[in-house]
This record gives structure tokens, sequence and C-alpha cells, in this order.
């Protein structure tokens, strides 16, 4: 019996294998492609029987026979006809959709505690351009749970210290971590890229579908049964969990009924300068303060430095700018006139690493916000959370979430039987998830609170009452205490895998 299946598509690190094949069921319950538009297909599928679901194998053939190349997440693919039928069943144990910080870090928790995750992420590889991240001590203990935070330590400056300047110059506060107790208080800004490598090279190489862009998601109303994920190509993957970690505009999140993230009146130009050789910044955090207008910079390694430039969305300032000459130019317009390190810096980026967002955060109330997890759905980094970066926490708690979803769903799945009643596992899934969000909102609603009101501070425009923040407000305000307050968090470690 032939079954015609339409294309699928998957990819193994970041080399993209589209699948462009009619793919066929034998009598045997293996896949093979045949022969389309007169050519000899070189890919086939093959599945097996597996405890929850089948196998799903990609497998090279040759004219002189088949050699197994990869095995594909685990997964069951669903495809629909034309007539969107479906196909063949489909399971998977979790799926998590987006390959960024919190999709990563999410899936190698799971991976660490022995629960394969399969992760679907839109763009065909990992994301390379971006500047980066400051990384508070939550983020290491997250890091370190993951066993990845050594492998980045070496490659970026420990910042020991901050201050913040006039944009005469003048010092408003300094401070040295090490003026705080209970350290060490590590503070490091990481390139985005070399993190979320770090975080894809520790995962099995089949883990990330890329070029796989999730469109649509459907749910039953009865709560064992299985959450249906439909990708742009058609292709529908079925699983127990599902964890939305697709960033501030998620499809997962505007499925549950949440609200787009709102502008909160401010726009920030970012880049990464390069200085070829040594620079001669000390290791630390600079922040200038102005009227309506802010920039900052880290050391990120020996010859590279981050910086930001942060300014209020008048109605005079255009909400998109695509030209990196604009951006830069539009970057050194609001700091003229201010000390030369920051102009230095921007002069010093390349073109490809400049980058301008409107900033934006949602205040979600659980008894107001649409919730999912009592149906398997849940979401995790800057899809759940959407902060501003005042504090520079949303990247840091996206790693915190992975931990504390990890051990919540370890629990859930360590109880598993073999023979169990769907409906029990999907109660004890729908458990561990409700636990999860209320832990994490607890956390999460601060901070982005807290984010928005320091970056209403840090905005203000009136010379009277800026007069009065620098020289009242931000003098008490500006401490290790406060700067690290948020940081204190203990994700705490992964537990033991499951058998
Ligand atoms: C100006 C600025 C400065 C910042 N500075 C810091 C800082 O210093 N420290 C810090 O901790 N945080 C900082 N942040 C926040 C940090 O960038 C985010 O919190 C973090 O990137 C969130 O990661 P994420 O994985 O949740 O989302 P993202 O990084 O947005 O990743 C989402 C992924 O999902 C994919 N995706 C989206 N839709 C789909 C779909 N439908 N199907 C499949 N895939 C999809 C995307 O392609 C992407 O790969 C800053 C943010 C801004 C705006």
């Amino acid at each position: 019996m032939v079954m015609p299946m339409s294309a699928s598509s998957c990819a193994i690190n970041s080399q993209q294998c589209v699948l462009p094949l009619n793919v066929h069921r034998c009598a045997s319950g293996s896949y093979q492609n045949v022969a389309r538009d007169g050519f000899l297909c070189l890919e086939s599928w093959r599945l097996s029987g597996r405890r929850g679901g089948g196998l799903c194998q990609h497998v090279k053939v040759g004219r002189k026979g088949r050699k197994v190349v990869s095995m594909v997440g685990g997964v069951q693919v669903q495809e629909r006809s034309k007539d969107g039928v479906a196909k063949e069943d489909a399971v998977q144990t979790v799926v998590i959709v987006g390959a960024g910080l919190a999709g990563l870090a999410t899936a190698l928790a799971l991976h660490r505690v022995g629960v394969k995750a399969l992760v679907l992420e839109q763009s065909g590889g990992l994301r390379t351009e971006g500047t980066s991240l400051s990384l508070f001590p939550n983020a290491w203990r997250a890091l370190d749970a993951l066993g990845v935070a050594d492998k980045l330590r070496g490659s970026f400056i420990n910042i020991t210290g901050a201050r913040m300047r006039a944009p005469d110059g003048k010092v408003i506060k300094e401070f040295q971590n090490s003026d705080l107790s209970g350290g060490p208080h590590e503070l490091r800004a990481v390139e985005r890229q070399s993190l979320l490598r770090v975080l894809a090279e520790a995962l099995p190489s089949d883990t990330i579908m890329f070029n796989s862009r999730v469109k649509n998601i459907r749910k039953p109303r009865d709560m064992q049964s299985l959450t249906e994920v439909e990708l742009e190509n058609n292709t529908v993957i079925r699983t127990k969990v599902l964890v939305g970690c697709d960033g501030a505009r998620s499809v997962v999140a505007s499925w549950m009924g949440r609200t787009e993230p709102k502008p909160v009146g401010q726009t920030a130009i970012r880049g990464l300068s390069d200085f070829k050789s040594n620079h001669n910044f000390e290791p630390r955090v600079e922040q200038i303060i102005g009227q309506g207008v802010r920039a900052g910079l880290v050391p990120v390694t020996k010859n590279k430095v981050y910086w930001f430039v942060v300014f209020n969305t008048t109605p005079s300032v255009p909400s998109r700018i695509s030209d990196p000459n604009k951006i830069k130019e539009e970057a050194l317009s609001y700091i003229q006139g201010w000390p030369s390190d920051i102009q230095e810096c921007i002069r010093n980026t390349p073109l490809e690493s400049f980058s301008r967002s409107n900033l934006r955060d949602r205040w979600s109330i659980p008894l107001v916000t649409p919730q999912q997890a009592a149906n398997g759905i849940t979401l995790a980094g800057d899809a759940a959370h959407p902060m501003t970066p005042n504090l520079a926490q949303g990247g840091c708690t996206s790693l915190e979430d992975s931990i504390i979803l990890t051990r919540k769903l370890c629990e859930a799945l360590r109880t598993e039987k073999k023979e169990e009643d769907p409906s029990v596992l999907a109660k004890r899934i729908s458990s561990a998830l409700i636990e999860y969000e209320s832990e994490r909102w607890a956390r999460t609603f601060r901070l982005t609170v807290k984010s928005f009101v320091f970056g209403s501070l840090l905005a203000l425009d009136s010379s009277l009452i800026c007069f009065f923040r620098d020289n009242v407000a931000l003098p008490i305000a500006f401490r290790a205490s406060v700067v690290f307050g948020s940081s204190k968090f203990d994700c705490g470690a992964l537990p033991p895998p499951l058998d």
C-alpha cells in the first residue's frame, strides 16, 4: 500500500535540508520517496515504533542501498493532504517554538534531564546578528545549571563596577561590585551569537528544525488530547507539551489570547563596536544620562564594546529605520557633545551590527491574562514576559525560566508509567505548568514593572526634574545593591535525569 505525503523540511544544526519529496509509506511501515519529476530522490523517511510515538529517521538512500544519516527529533511528522485530512499520527513529548535564548536553554535543560524536545525555528539557522546581552549572576547560575557557563566565561570580560555620568562628563555616581557583600557578583556582556551557539552545540544535532515557522495551534477541548502545531508548510506535529519561546511577538502567546506588548515610548539603538585591536576601556558599565536621552557602554571582549543610545519616541521620531547608515547618523545626532568614549564606540561599529527597536513590555496579570497551562501549553522568555531592557533582565530571566520549567516538568514525567491512562499524565503536566507559571509570574511581573519605572526615571526630560533626578534620586538609587538586587535569584540545579 502506498500513501502519498507532501513535502517536509528539516535542518540539522544550521545546515538546511529541505525535503521537497514525495514520501510514500510501504506495506512494511517504512517510508520511501519515489522518483519525482524524472529525478531519483536520494532521501527517504523511515518510521519505527517507540513508546509515546514513532521514531523518524532521516535516511540517505544511494543507488547501492541506504545509509542512516540522522534521526529527526524523535518526532512523527503528520502531513495533510490538500483537503486538510491528516495522513499520519504524530506525537512528541515537548515541542518548543523558537530557537532563541529561551528556546535553546529550555531544550538543553530538558536534554540534561533526559527529556527530548523538538525546537521549531522559523529562520534558516541560528541568529547571527545582534549585539550582546549583559548577563547578571542569576543568568550565570542558570548557565552553570545547564553546564555551559565555563564555555563562555573565558571569552567575555568580567565587569567589576559601574559609573553614571551626566552628558558633560560629571560623575553622578560610581561603585565597585565588590562594595556589595555576598559576592561574587558576576557580570559579563556576552555576544548573543556565542551564547546561542554554545547552547545549540550542547544539544543533540537533531533537536532543532530550522525553516519551520509555526502558523497555527489547535487544542481539542478534552484535556488529554495532544496539541497540534501546524507549520507554514502544512506539516502538523502533535505534542504533549508545547512551550512558546517565540519572542515578544509570540504566535503561541497570541493564540492564547495574550495582548501584543505595548510600546513604552522609548527607542533603543545598539551596536557592538569592533576596535580591531585592544581597547582601553575599564571593565565597568558606563551610563550617561541626559534629558530624554541616555547612552551606555559595556566592554565585551578585549576588542569589542557593546553600546546603546535610548531616546524618547516623540512624534518626530520615525517608527522604523532600516538603513544602518541612517541609524548610525541618528544615534550620533542624539549624543553630540557627549563624552568621546561613547562616540568612539559608535564610530567603530560595523554597519551590520547596528540595530534599532521600539521598547515594549506587557504587564501580565494572571486573573485577566488568558492561561493555557491546564492544556499543556505554556510560554518562556520574552513570549511570557516581554520587559524593557532597563534592568538587563529579559535574557537573564529567560534562562531562569528554562531551569524552573524543566524541574517542574521533570517531576510530572518522572512518574509516568508505561501503560498509564493519557489523562493522568495530562493532569500531572497541567499541574506542573500551573505551578511553573505562578512561580515565574511572581518574579517576572515585579521585574517588568521595576524595569519600566527605572526606565521612566531615566527618560525624564524636563530640566528642573532632571536636576532633582541627577542630584538626589540617582545618587541614592544607583547603588550596587539596587543594580544587583534583581539578580540575587537562584534558580537552583537541575534534577537528576529520568531513567
Ligand atoms: C535593546 C535591548 C537590549 C537588551 N539587553 C539585554 C541585556 O543586556 N540582558 C538581558 O538579559 N536581556 C536583554 N534584553 C532582552 C533579551 O534580548 C530578551 O529577553 C531575549 O532575547 C529573549 O529571548 P527569547 O528566546 O525569549 O526571544 P527571541 O530572542 O526573540 O527568540 C525568539 C525566537 O523564536 C523564533 N520565532 C518567532 N516566531 C516564530 C514562529 N512563529 N515559528 C517558529 N519560530 C519563531 C524567532 O525567529 C527567534 O529565533 C534586551 C532587549 C532589548 C530590546
